[in-house]
């Protein structure tokens, strides 16, 4: 069996997958812990808890061939180093070293949204190329081609919440002014929408639907932000399809729908938008799988092909 651990800010999400035909064999939650001490402990018990719950419902004599892992922060997949994932309480650690020693299993060590990508790709068995947007707390993509991974020269394939849109838009963390992703993102719905909701955007969307201006000013402008970052996609890698992943995509067809006709209103004004048919290529994630664990678990290498 392949094992995937998708290590969040507050819960590890493990799965056991078959070696075969990939299909879901366990699935287990472990609380993340803070540090690097408490999140290489608490990943070596969501695995074997992952590997014991596949083996007492489906797979009995199955080993653990390979471990994937998606984690946020600056990720050095050859290495298995994990930086600076905030978070988590992680400047630096060799999480795939300390997981291969515990675990007996060569370890592969994901960025959290690229391990996402190929989760959803694999789920929604896409084929060709194909982007996925992360509308999380902030906004970055993933691109998965022919079902392989398309990381970019050093890594930063994807990382389009850092295009600066607005000259006069607020200073982004990276130091930029006007990112997308302080235009678009969860992040940016907490900070303007406020909110006692555990994820403000559903409050946001709630409110605008209620007809509360304010809050249908902000809905439409994240939509609006949400059609470029589709837009870019599109542009700059032509993949077939855009798939929208991340805490907001929790919105399922709340989302969907005003995105696709943000995305219609501005082909009506372009012809060349509108022979792009963005909005015929944009789809959702699947809402109930575990799509960041299962597509660690497609990363991780078996024995054989790190050979
Ligand atoms: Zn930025």
């Amino acid at each position: 069996m392949r094992l995937g651990l998708d290590i969040g800010g507050t819960k590890i999400d493990a799965v056991a997958i078959a070696d075969d035909d990939m299909r879901l064999l366990s699935r287990v939650r472990v609380a993340t812990g803070f540090g690097a001490e408490a999140v290489v402990r608490n990943g070596q018990d969501a695995a074997l808890q992952a590997a014991e719950a596949a083996q007492a419902a489906a797979a009995p004599a199955a080993r653990i061939a390979s471990v994937g892992i998606g984690i946020p922060g600056i990720v050095d997949a050859e290495r298995g180093v994990v930086r600076h994932a905030v978070n988590l309480g992680l400047t630096e650690v060799e999480l795939g070293g300390a997981l291969a020693e515990r675990l007996g299993a060569p370890v592969r060590v994901e960025n959290d949204v690229n391990a996402a990508s190929l989760g959803a790709y694999h789920l929604l068995a896409l084929t060709g190329s194909m982007a996925y947007l992360n509308l999380g707390t902030g906004l970055a993509a993933g691109f998965v081609n022919d079902g392989a991974l398309w990381r970019g020269a050093r890594g930063t394939a994807g990382e389009i919440g850092h295009i600066p849109v607005d000259p006069h838009g607020e200073r982004c963390a990276c130091g930029q002014r006007g990112c997308l992703e302080t235009v678009a993102s969860g992040g940016w719905v907490a900070r303007k929408w406020g909110g006692t909701a555990a994820l403000p955007v559903l409050e946001l969307f709630d409110a605008a639907d209620a007809g509360d201006p304010r809050a249908v000013a902000l809905r439409a402008e994240l939509v609006d932000g949400a059609a470029a970052a589709v837009r870019i996609l599109v542009l700059t890698g032509d993949v077939e399809t855009v798939v929208v992943g991340g805490g907001v995509s929790q919105l399922g067809a709340w989302l969907l729908e005003p995105l696709r006709a943000s995305l219609e209103r501005q082909a009506l004004e372009s012809r060349f938008l509108a022979s792009l048919a963005l909005s015929s290529r944009v789809r959702l994630v699947p809402l109930d799988r575990p799509v960041a664990a299962v597509g660690a678990a497609l990363s991780g290498v078996r024995p054989e092909a790190a050979a």
